[in-house]
């Protein structure tokens, strides 16, 4: 069974809020690849990684075809939270693990990720509807002196970071949840809508000269020994030859290129929009701030430009998301906000995302002239979109970012492909009861 295949309809985008809203709603079509092609490059996946790996190099004159299974941003790009964030809740962690100045250095690309996607967006004039602010909400009882004083020392030891405490009263102008006890603003950070930008992103990289295919699923990367050209990439009806290979599948990476399966594992996650809240959503999320809260297996939670609310929760690590998926996460919305116990929901959708052992990206050039990037673990609006970009640039002779990327180290997943979502879900299983314990986790 493939992940690409499992819970969606071939070539059509799932019914979610994204999709109902996007602002090309017919959205272009880019035609299905037939016969033998040749570029310098050829990108696998039309997601944030590998159209902005695409409009890296059309930028730079660098011929380059994307092949999409489905249609650019059908897959984790077109269907996430939309939050732009830094992801620092693991920074301590990977303090602890890796050293301080790892987290640094890693702190900067985020903050550098998230300028590249604003950037982006006001270049190519994509409508992201960019609300700036994210919370992170705590679920366990927290000293805010003692959070204040850890922020503090973070803000001091990492460039940019302006991450500021919040006590029970503060959190409640972002959010009001009985749930939270305390909060820390990222006022850095932000939502947007996610389909919008992959969309504007395929559209930037085609004007600026990327031949891009939908309804083209690669089957086959076959090195060649005896031609100038590297790669022969396959699909059911056309074959692409090209010096290099850039694999930007994430969550659907499957078995095309084996060696990146032990760095990252495929995960589900979901998503449902309830129905225009009005007044009410504003009295829930005063700000409009985005919130992802602390526990393993976060909640996180949005207005929409419509005002409705937003909310993603629920995992699950084998290839089908379960049936009842939409229950699933209403339950944990309703565990936070029990006034919506009525609200209707009107969309409800489910989506594959890539994480690493690490939680840091998997940047990888496998061998000359096949790379790879993937692994952003639940913060790719931003690390896709960048990493796709250093990529881009390192293929074209700027390889620093690529360097320093390739360096951060992912952890090795043990097993093989039928192991290893088992192994996945024991140990991320175990992890997530974690949240169920009242005395577990950081208590002041
Ligand atoms: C429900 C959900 C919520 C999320 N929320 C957030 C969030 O709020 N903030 C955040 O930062 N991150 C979030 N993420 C993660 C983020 O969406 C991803 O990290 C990011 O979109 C990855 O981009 P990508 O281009 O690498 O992969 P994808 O967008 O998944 O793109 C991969 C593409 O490759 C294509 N493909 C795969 N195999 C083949 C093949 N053989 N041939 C051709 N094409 C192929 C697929 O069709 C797909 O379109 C979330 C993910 C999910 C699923």
């Amino acid at each position: 069974m493939k992940l690409l295949y499992a819970n969606d309809t071939a070539g059509t985008y799932p019914d979610s809020w994204y999709k109902a809203t996007a602002s090309d709603s017919n959205a272009k079509q880019y035609r299905q690849v037939t016969g033998a092609h040749s570029f310098d490059v050829c990108v696998i996946g039309g997601g944030f990684t590998g159209l902005s790996a695409a409009l890296t190099l059309a930028e730079q004159g660098i011929s380059v075809c994307v092949l999409e299974a489905h249609r650019v941003g059908w897959g984790a790009s077109g269907r996430n939270g939309g939050q732009l964030g830094s992801g620092f809740n693991r920074h301590e962690a990977l303090t602890k693990t890796y050293g301080i100045k790892a987290s640094q250095q890693y702190w900067t690309f985020c903050e550098r990720a998230k300028q590249y996607v604003l950037d982006l967006a006001r270049k190519h004039n994509i409508d992201i509807q960019y609300v700036p602010g994210i919370v992170n909400a705590l679920h366990r009882p927290y000293s805010v002196s003692k959070l204040t004083q850890e922020l503090d020392e973070f803000n001091n030891t990492h460039p940019g970071a302006a991450l500021q405490a919040l006590d029970k009263a503060a959190l409640q102008d972002h959010v009001r949840s009985e749930q939270y006890h305390a909060g820390i603003f990222e006022e850095t950070s932000g939502h947007l809508h996610p389909l919008n930008l992959a969309l504007g992103i395929a559209e930037a990289a085609s004007k600026a000269g990327a031949t891009l295919f939908e309804n083209s699923p690669a089957t086959k990367i076959e090195r060649l020994l005896t031609s100038s050209e590297r790669f022969k990439v396959h699909t059911h009806s056309a074959q692409v030859v090209c010096n290099t290979v850039v694999c930007a599948m994430n969550g659907y990476l499957d078995s095309l290129v084996k060696e990146a399966r032990t760095d990252v594992i495929p995960i589900n996650n979901f998503i449902v929009a309830t129905e225009p809240l009005g007044e009410d959503i504003k009295n829930l999320l005063p700000s409009n701030a985005a919130i992802a809260d602390s526990r393993f297996v976060v909640n996180y939670f949005r207005r929409s430009a419509d005002d409705r609310l937003l909310f993603g929760g629920g995992e699950n690590y084998g290839y089908r998301f379960p049936k009842h998926y939409p229950e699933i996460v209403q339950r944990a919305m309703t565990s936070v906000f029990p006034s919506l116990q009525n609200a209707r929901i009107d969309y409800a959708w489910g989506g594959t995302l890539g994480i690493t052992r690490s939680r840091w990206p998997s940047v990888k050039q496998w061998q000359p002239g096949l790379y790879s990037s993937s692994g952003y673990s639940g913060h790719g609006v931003a690390l896709a979109n960048f990493c796709g970009h250093a990529v881009g640039n390192a293929i074209a002779g700027n390889t620093e970012d690529f360097n320093a990327l390739n360096q951060l180290k992912t952890g090795y997943i043990p097993g093989n492909d039928f192991i290893r979502p088992w192994l996945c879900a024991a140990a991320m299983g175990s992890s997530a009861l974690l949240d169920r314990l009242p005395s577990f986790g950081k208590q002041s």
